[in-house]
Parts: C-alpha cells; structure tokens; sequence
C-alpha cells in the first residue's frame, strides 16, 4: 500500500482515510497509470505495432471518477484523462499559483498501478466526454504535448522537419505538422518495423519529390559519433531540417539531433528529465539555433487536446488497442 500523499490502493479498507474532499478536489480511480519514459506499450499502436525496442515517449494517465467536490462539475463514473502528479498542495506553488509541476514535494512523481485511488486538484485532470475511451484519455497527454511541441517549433510549408524515433508523439508531431502544410519530413529510428509504422500512421511516401508528403528513413547505427551520425541523416534528407524533434527523450541523441538543424533553426528535445547533460551549446549558439525542452507534465493544455479529438482534428483511437 502506498504512503504516497493523496494516493491508496483501497481506500475502504485502509487505516489511513482520506482526508474528505475540498470543493476544488475529486476522487478517481487510476485505470491507466502513466509509462512515461519507461517504454511504448506495444498495444498503443494498435494492429501496426512491434514490441517495444528502446525508450520512447509512451503515454499519459486515464482514470474514472469516484467522487468530485461541487466546484469540479463532475460527475461519479466520468472518465478523465489525468496530469498525474502527487502535489502537497501545501507550498506556495500549490496554494498561491496553482502551478502543480513545481510543486517542492519530494514524492511529485510516484509509482503507480492500475486500480490504485487518487485524489487530486480539478486542475490536473480534464473530462473526457463520451465517446472517448480511457485508452484515448491516456493519450490525451501525448497530443497535449505534441501541440505544444509544435507551437513551439512553428513549421512552415517549404521546411524540411526531421522527427527521431517513432513513438505515438513522434507520429502526432508529424500529423500536426502535416496538418501545418509541412511535406518534407523525415522520421528516424534505429528499428525499421517502427519505421514501417510511422509510414502506415502517416501515410508517408519513399519519395523526394518537394511536392509530395515524403519521408526518407534512415538508421542510424548505435555508437556512430554525432557528426557523423547528422551527416548520414542529412544525406538521407537531403538538407538540413528547418526543425529536428527528439521524440526519443534519449539524450545521447542530442548531439546528432542538433547536428542536423540548419542555421537559425529549431531543435525540440521532448521528456526532459535529467539535470546534467553532455552537448555542444556554443555550437548551437553560433549556428543561432532555438532549443525547446519539453517537460511531459508541465504547462499541458489537456482541455484543448479534448476538444481537438472530439472535433475530429486528431483520432487516437488508432494508437489504441485494437479490438
Ligand atoms: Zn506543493
């Protein structure tokens, strides 16, 4: 049983009870808990997938509501997509700005399994309405990020975007990026059965053609130096990418990543978690190349990826497990 704070396995039988509910706070069940960073659940690509072969970006957290305070306008049985942090709701983060990711506690990021319950802030989860499936709710995470990604990176018709590993957010960037006008863009990965799914979800083309959706995959072998490792990449491109997305938040892959971006372009690192990392700044700064490191559980829009799926801008349900 944990002693995670705010967080029990049963709370009918446990000799801790929580602590009753604010106005503001609802009670869930955890039917999906977060992977983030641990691997890509075959099942998440559905009919196309192979296991897993190295870290990827996964995905989020989905759960079903048990019990809501009056100020969440939720329901008992909703199902809500989750930003699964265990804030102490006590710091000055917490209390005073809401801003749950910075909370100080020690025990933000707990281990989770399915079935456990939780009480969180209304604020960390987002109602999913019917007929989003909590399979869709756990990937809610994923777009949200992807968006931000992509708002951050601002692709343009004409550029060339390279996106390294294929994982359901290296795929979404590249549909949101498709969806911005972009035809030139190249996905990467050491493993050519997920490239041939990132050719399947995309509907990528073998083609260099500049008017045609295409992607040209590459490999790049495992201890090939970062020179040499962009310059395969490139060459395989065929130009330097306007803007580089590691979607593998592998960081001896930053070096490469970064090798590949033209002067002046952008280079966005997803699943930033370590503190001290290796790379070449002051080659980025005189190439006056952008970085973006994106945090997976921080300043996520999770309301408006919702409503991109119900609007039908984005469908997950391919991502999901296949009935
Ligand atoms: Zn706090």
């Amino acid at each position: 049983m944990s002693s995670a704070s705010g967080v029990d396995s049963d709370p009918a039988s446990s000799p801790i009870p929580f602590p009753p509910l604010k106005d503001d706070e609802v009670l869930l069940r955890l039917d999906i808990p977060s992977n983030c960073g641990a691997g890509l659940n075959g099942p998440y690509l559905g009919e196309l997938s192979n296991p897993p072969s190295h870290n990827t970006i996964g995905y989020g957290s989905a759960g079903t509501v048990l019990e809501a305070g009056p100020k969440c306008f939720l329901q008992r049985d909703d199902k809500v997509a989750i930003n699964l942090l265990t804030p102490c709701r006590r710091c000055h983060a917490c209390c005073r700005d809401k801003e749950y990711s910075k909370c100080i506690s020690k025990s933000l990021h707990t281990q989770y399994t399915p079935g456990m319950f939780i009480s969180l802030p209304r604020a960390l989860v987002a109602l999913l309405p019917p007929p989003l499936t909590l399979e869709e709710g756990s990937l809610i995470q994923v777009l949200a990020l992807a968006v931000k990604m992509v708002n951050k990176a601002d692709p343009k018709p004409g550029q060339g975007v390279i996106v390294l590993g294929v994982s359901c957010l290296g795929i979404i960037f590249c549909l949101l990026a498709r969806a911005r006008g972009v035809r030139q863009i190249m996905v990467v990965d050491r493993d050519d059965g997920r490239l041939n799914v990132a050719r399947k979800f995309v509907r990528f083309l073998e083609t260099q053609s500049a008017d045609t959706v295409a992607v040209m995959t590459c490999v790049v072998p495992e201890g090939t130096d970062a020179a040499n490792g962009a310059a395969a990449v490139v060459q395989a491109f065929g130009r330097e990418a306007d803007v580089c997305v590691n979607a593998t938040g592998e960081y001896g892959l930053m070096n490469v990543a970064s090798k590949t971006v033209k002067s002046g372009g952008v280079y966005v690192h997803a699943g930033v978690r370590e503190s001290e990392v290796s790379w070449d700044v002051l080659g980025m700064w005189r190439e006056d190349i952008t970085i973006h490191g994106e945090v997976c559980c921080e300043d996520l829009n999770y309301e408006e990826a919702v409503k991109m799926v119900m609007l039908g801008e984005v469908s997950l349900r391919e991502f999901c497990p296949q009935e």
